[in-house]
């Protein structure tokens, strides 16, 4: 046995994605014991951070000690009990993994199903809920990795508390990448991951709960039925209150490094301009898929710039294509799940590995697959157009006009 050497990767899926040497390097500084002082410090640093981040105030604000699906979890466990009746909107692989969450809680999932590729559909929602009186909660997904969809949160959000019911709200793709407000929003529950828009290795999943979501928690009936994800619990480790900090778990100490590098240098950058940086590298990788003559799965509107899914063209065979840009160039792209599995590719451009050298690569190995699949494209096209694109934008400095981001619009 030796040491492990992983090989080298251009990391343009669906997360994780590629991790700045900053904060890699956080992660390898010596260990602390989870309960000294100097690393307490550092965990209400993280908190401030991700409120920050979440743009909230919310009080219980942390990162779980596991991936993106145990933030997911986390909110279901705390704040759904049997019995309870929950919508959950489905538009893809997450939305169905909440339903999985809200049934094995033995409580009712009420579905408000949308074609795979669009985002939750508002009416349907609205009869949903006037049809179920006394819903304790919506869960939704914000940005849809499966399909690359960004569904209309604030919206959502509205609608659910007017009929007085919580939200749940999937950030893992979004958060960092695009504007996620949730306290504008007024979303309730809201979880994310580390390893998509963050560029922070895999294994944290952030969370932030409102008051009103704290005071359901205090109201349960029943104990929460997960002994490690159970928020009393945790909040005695990552807030301790009059009584002072107790030992729940051994947090994960140097990944905690990791998440607080990363939220520091998301803060120098500016998390509008991160979410600007996103959107322009979005347009400059546009030109050029759309000068292959490539279609986008979703339309302008609710597309994340941070997902692109790409129809697969005619007698193009997609995993031939993703093994080339895998094998020749070392990019790593995703594939289509469920329904759309052979029928799209899915690009990420997700935190650090958003640079303009990246797409020119992904453009110039992916014009290079199709051209030897037989399609009739010319070669260094796509890249000139993308080129322009970005050079356009070079060329103006501050975002202004169509490039600029509303922060907390939809
Ligand atoms: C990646 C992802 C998750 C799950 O995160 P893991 O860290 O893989 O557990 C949940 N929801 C969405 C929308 C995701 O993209």
């Amino acid at each position: 046995m030796h040491s492990f050497i992983p090989p080298r990767r251009i990391l343009m899926g669906a997360g994780p994605t590629e991790i700045p040497a900053r904060v890699l390097s956080a992660t390898a500084r010596p260990t602390l014991g989870h309960l000294d002082p100097a690393f307490i410090g550092l965990m209400e640093e993280v908190k401030d951070l991700l409120r920050y981040t979440f743009r909230t105030k919310n009080e219980v604000t942390f990162p779980v000690s596991a991936p993106g699906s145990a933030g997911m979890e986390i909110c279901f466990v705390n704040l759904v009990e049997a019995g309870d009746k929950v919508i959950v909107c489905r538009n893809g692989v997450f939305g169905d993994r909440m339903r999985e969450n809200v049934v094995r809680l033995g409580a009712e999932a009420i579905m408000v199903d949308t074609d795979w590729g669009k985002a939750v559909e508002i009416d349907k929602l609205a009869d949903a809920l006037k049809a179920n009186p006394g819903v304790k909660a919506v869960a939704f997904v914000h940005a849809e990795t499966s399909t690359g969809v960004r569904s209309d949160a604030p919206e959502i959000c509205a609608l659910a508390e007017a009929y007085g019911a919580l939200t749940i709200v999937d950030t893992v793709t979004s958060l960092g990448g695009s504007s996620v407000c949730v306290d504008e929003w007024g979303a309730d529950a809201v979880y994310s991951g580390t390893q998509k828009c963050l560029a922070c290795p895999p294994g944290l999943a952030p969370v932030t709960f409102s008051g009103r979501a704290i005071e359901v928690l205090k109201a349960r009936k029943t104990p929460v039925q997960s002994w490690f994800l159970d928020l009393n619990l945790i909040l005695g480790y990552w807030d301790g209150g009059d009584t002072g900090r107790s030992y729940h778990h051994t947090a994960p100490v140097n990944a905690l490094y990791g998440l607080h590098e990363a939220l520091v240098m998301l803060m120098e950058e500016g998390l509008v301009e991160s979410w600007a940086r996103h959107r322009d590298n979005h347009d400059i990788l546009k030109a050029g898929l759309e000068t292959m003559g490539l279609e986008f799965l979703v339309d302008a509107e609710h597309r994340l710039p941070q997902m692109n899914t790409i129809k697969v063209p005619e007698g193009i065979d997609e995993a031939a294509v993703r093994r080339e840009l895998m094998d020749e160039h070392g990019i790593d792209i995703g594939a289509g799940l469920g329904p759309l599995a052979g029928k799209i590719l899915r690009i990420g451009l997700m935190g650090q590995a958003v640079r303009l050298e990246n797409i020119m690569k992904l453009l110039s190995g992916l014009e290079a697959a199709l051209i030897r699949q037989g399609m009739d494209l010319k070669r260094g096209d796509a890249i000139r157009q993308a080129r322009n694109v970005a050079t356009l934008f070079a060329g103006k400095g501050e975002p202004t006009g169509e490039r600029a981001i509303t922060p907390c619009a939809a």
